[in-house]
């Protein structure tokens, strides 16, 4: 997956963030640079799109939301830290949909000792109402209460790894590693689904280290020398199911009788996001879904 990481505020200038027993500025970042550093490591792309400094807030909120609707995101998600005295981690989404990466963040940092004060609507706010991609504003916790001194216990190491966790979750991206095959002076590194498929291609480079984290970044494609021989492949572990029943319905959320948003027929193949409880997050209209696992295979 291609993620989009702002760490929150400028630090100097205008837009600067809150300050109460901690500085929002200072552990946006610290939390930002770690989930940049963990999806990579996991194998995904983490595109930094903070800004340091502007001359007034409209600038530093335009200056960000260049910064992630440059490329194709599948998140853009802001990292702040509340003030004003309450208690609890929150996360804000356009109209305050249910996403379940949503979900996970608030109940992965609740797990760390925080308050779930949920998912919320943010149209109200610049980040989230301009970005081109799926967007979340994640508010870890509070900087001027008990939630600041609890926070500085846990670690930012430990909120970066709750928020990670809930973005790749089940989506693990696994490089597989051919014998290189050097390119001759002057070819390129051609990132395709296939050889024979040359429409599948998306990108070339000189450049192998490029080449790979490129290939990272779009599971299921692979890197093919001017011969054809496969060079670097990324095997996404993302599921495939086929519905079972002869109807299955798709509901709004992981309870079994929540809200009917769909049906589908038997044989059909659903990509699956997430496993929750006896249901599955399936990738479904703009927002997801969920089906029982007992009618999936
Ligand atoms: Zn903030």
């Amino acid at each position: 997956m291609n993620i989009g990481v702002n760490d929150g505020h400028t630090i100097k200038g205008y837009g600067t963030g809150a300050v109460g027993i901690i500085k929002e500025g200072e552990h946006t970042r610290l939390v930002g640079a770690e989930v940049r550093k963990l999806l990579k490591e996991a194998g995904h792309s983490a595109i930094n799109c903070t800004v340091d400094y502007a001359n007034s807030v409209s600038q530093s909120l335009s200056l960000i939301m260049d910064q992630a609707n440059r490329q194709e995101l599948d998140w853009f998600i802001s990292i702040h830290f509340n003030a004003g005295g309450g208690q609890g981690v929150e996360a804000y989404t356009y109209g305050g949909r249910q996403y379940q990466d949503a979900i996970d963040v608030c109940s992965n940092i609740t797990k760390l000792g925080f308050r779930n004060r949920g998912v919320k609507d943010g149209k109200g706010l610049y980040v989230i109402r301009k970005t081109k991609a799926k967007s979340m504003l994640i508010e870890v916790c509070f900087v001027d209460t008990a939630d600041a001194n609890h926070y500085l216990k846990i670690g930012y190491k430990n909120i970066a790894k709750a928020i990670v966790e809930a973005l790749i979750g089940a989506i693990k991206v696994t490089p597989v590693e051919t014998p290189v095959k050097v390119i001759a002076p002057g070819e390129m590194y051609k990132v395709r689904k296939t050889w024979a498929d040359a429409t599948s291609q998306i990108g070339a480079f000189s450049d192998l280290a490029i080449a790979k984290a490129y290939a990272n970044s779009h599971p299921g494609y692979s890197l093919f020398n001017s011969k054809g021989q496969n060079v670097y492949s990324v095997a996404a572990t993302l599921t495939i199911g086929t519905v079972t029943a002869s109807i299955l319905n798709v509901r709004k959320t992981a309870v079994s009788n929540s809200a009917i948003i769909g049906k589908l027929n038997k044989g059909t193949k659903v990509k699956i996001a997430k496993k929750v409880g006896n249901m599955y997050n399936i990738y479904f209209g703009d927002n997801g879904g969920y089906v029982s696992i007992d009618y999936i295979k």
